[in-house]
């Protein structure tokens, strides 16, 4: 399939989205980075290409291309239009209960998905939820595991919406997705991420692994919304909702109307929660780390927590394929 690539619609620590164009006129997004550079973008399309539900981003293909006399891997998906969560959440403030339970019953019903065949997500957050005309979609599978042989994966996520387990270097699953939930809740919630008011990455780990405190969860929320942040939130994993059960839980048997969002085309790249000075960076650990980490801990707590903040990933300079307006013809090499 040749396609052209369009204007830049988000960055990421590792790669640049942009729209794009096939010949036959479809619209799409496309993921890229330096082909040697694209360990994590390979296997973000290895878990995507297996997946098929209305609340996870549609697989396109993907293939190698040479742009600016460099190879490329592009990772090529359906375009959401109406950016993320997260944007949305900067540009709204708070959302309504309504709102946050629409989205929430979307999430939840594609995370129930991924674990019935298997697959921890491992990044759910605000921005990595992506909204369309229906409604929410999960994306970015970069940190996602996938079946038990990835157990020993190195922990990788974003710190603010670690559980306690996996903050503490222990472990990283299904019930790490549903903590994440909890607080993408109270970002939505709220207009911010859990844990705000900490100021460094350290102290936002060490409270969330040994201090046995919770996010707090909003009073203004509906008695049956705190219930089910509650659940999502328990600090032991073994006791937290599975996703099967919060989808039975009376918040998801409320009627929410639909929401409709405004999703022009085209946009500018959109903001990013990191311009309102909010750290919330992905960290993934080296290989030789979470050999350390895996299983026992042998380290102490203070040593787990700081390795995983030493190993924060620094977002290398994107490449640049910006081509402001104008669009431009890709011709591809591998077949999609
Ligand atoms: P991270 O730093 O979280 O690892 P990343 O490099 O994996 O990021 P993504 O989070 O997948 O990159 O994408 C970066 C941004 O690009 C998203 O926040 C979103 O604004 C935009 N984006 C990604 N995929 C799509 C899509 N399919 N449709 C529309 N916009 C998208």
């Amino acid at each position: 399939m040749d396609w052209s690539r369009g204007t830049i619609i988000g960055r990421g620590s590792y790669a640049v989205v942009s729209s794009a164009t096939s010949d036959s006129g479809d619209i799409f997004a496309v993921k890229s980075a330096d082909l040697s550079l694209s360990h994590s973008l390979q296997k973000e399309q290895r878990i995507l290409s297996v997946l098929s539900h209305p609340y996870i981003v549609g697989y396109i293909g993907h293939d190698i291309t040479m742009e600016n006399h460099e190879l490329v891997y592009n990772l090529l998906m359906e375009l959401l239009p109406g950016g993320s969560l997260a944007d949305e959440i900067l540009r709204r403030g708070r959302l309504e209960e309504s709102v946050i339970g629409y989205y929430t019953r979307q999430i939840l019903e594609g995370l129930n998905y991924i674990h019935s065949i298997g697959i921890s997500h491992c990044d759910i957050k605000g921005e990595n939820i992506l909204i369309g005309e229906d409604g929410v979609k999960i994306s970015d599978f970069g940190c996602a595991k996938l079946g038990q042989e990835e157990v020993d994966q190195p922990i990788a996520g974003t710190p603010m919406f670690m559980a306690p387990e996996t903050a503490c270097g222990k472990e990283q699953g299904f019930p790490s997705d549903i903590w994440a939930l909890g607080c993408t809740i109270i970002e939505m919630a709220t207009g911010r991420p859990p844990w705000l008011n900490m100021t460094d990455p350290v102290s936002v780990l060490y409270k969330i692994a040994f201090s046995g405190e919770l996010p707090v969860i909003p009073d203004y929320l509906s008695c049956k919304a705190r219930d089910f942040v509650s659940k999502c939130l328990s600090r032991d994993p073994k006791e937290r909702w599975t996703a099967t059960e919060l989808l039975r839980h009376p918040f998801m048997d409320v009627e929410f109307g639909k929401v409709s969002v405004n999703v022009k085309l085209p946009w500018n790249s959109p903001t990013s929660i990191l311009d309102e000075g909010v750290w919330s960076g992905t960290v993934e650990e080296e290989e030789e780390v979470s050999e350390n980490l895996a299983g026992e801990c042998s380290s102490s707590p203070a040593d787990r927590i700081r390795r995983l903040c030493l190993f924060s990933r620094q977002p290398p300079p994107p490449p640049d394929w910006r081509r402001e307006e104008s669009w431009f013809i890709i011709r591809d090499h591998n077949s999609t």
